[in-house]
């Protein structure tokens, strides 16, 4: 399975120096269009999580992801989603509730930062039938730097607040902050209520991998050029597996 993981959706970048994490709403159709007509199928994180191991025979079929929970994710992923009927799963951080990108973009005024999705926003979104949410900790802290007491809370928290406020919508999958993780992070990963965590390591998931060890290839503004995307597809030997 190829999972692809995106941030921002934005008809133009307001910060040139996250182009890497930003794709266009059109770019974003096209990128979905092209995944399926190359015959592949994109899966929602639901039916991931029905099967009993999800990797298997899954050669053909796509994942997609967001990261972090930004306001553009409702006002400009959303409607390419419903539009293409395309599932998606969007990783939230229930520690920044209408916060700002405060750990990328601490030094710039507050007015000036990538805005998070408030509760009522999250719901809005997650009333679509494309949506999913996943936990991205707390407040997107580095989680291989915290004590024990503050790894349990951004772990066991997040999945608290998340599955209390959004009943519906809420899956217990985790996405690490940076794609950043240590072996103490995965073991109590493992004794949490998450049955997968997702890093930023660029491979497909394969069968019997670590469930708490799921790749990720980051989308890029320029993915939402087909030429480009299937260049990468066939690069990564995506295509023809
Ligand atoms: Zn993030």
């Amino acid at each position: 399975m190829l999972i692809f993981n995106f941030h921002h959706v934005e008809k133009e970048i307001r910060h040139p120096e996250r182009k890497h994490i930003t794709i266009s709403p059109q770019g974003l159709s096209r990128f979905i269009r092209t995944l399926r007509l190359m015959g592949l199928r994109i899966v929602s994180m639901q039916e991931v999580l029905e099967r009993e191991n999800p990797a298997e025979n899954s050669a053909k079929e796509v994942l997609l992801t967001f990261d972090d929970g930004y306001v553009n994710n409702l006002t400009e992923a959303l409607p390419v989603l419903e539009a293409e009927q395309c599932p998606a799963t969007v990783f939230v951080l229930p520690g920044r509730f209408a916060g700002t990108n405060e750990w990328d973009q601490g030094h710039l005024p507050e007015a000036a930062r990538d805005q998070l999705l408030s509760v009522e926003q999250m719901k809005t979104l997650a009333q679509s039938p494309c949506i999913t949410l996943g936990s991205h900790g707390m407040r997107h802290r580095d989680m291989t730097t915290l004590t024990e007491a503050d790894l349990q809370h951004e772990i066991h928290e997040s999945h608290r607040i998340l599955s209390e406020t959004f009943p519906n919508a809420y899956l217990p999958v985790f996405a690490y902050p940076w794609g950043t993780y240590s072996q103490p992070v995965v073991d109590v990963l493992k004794t949490s209520p998450y049955r997968y965590a997702f890093t930023v390591e660029t491979a497909q998931w394969q069968t019997g991998a670590n469930p708490y060890l799921v790749p990720r290839y980051s989308a890029y503004y320029r993915d939402g050029n087909p030429i480009i995307l299937l260049a990468k597809l066939c690069r990564h030997n995506l295509l023809f597996a």
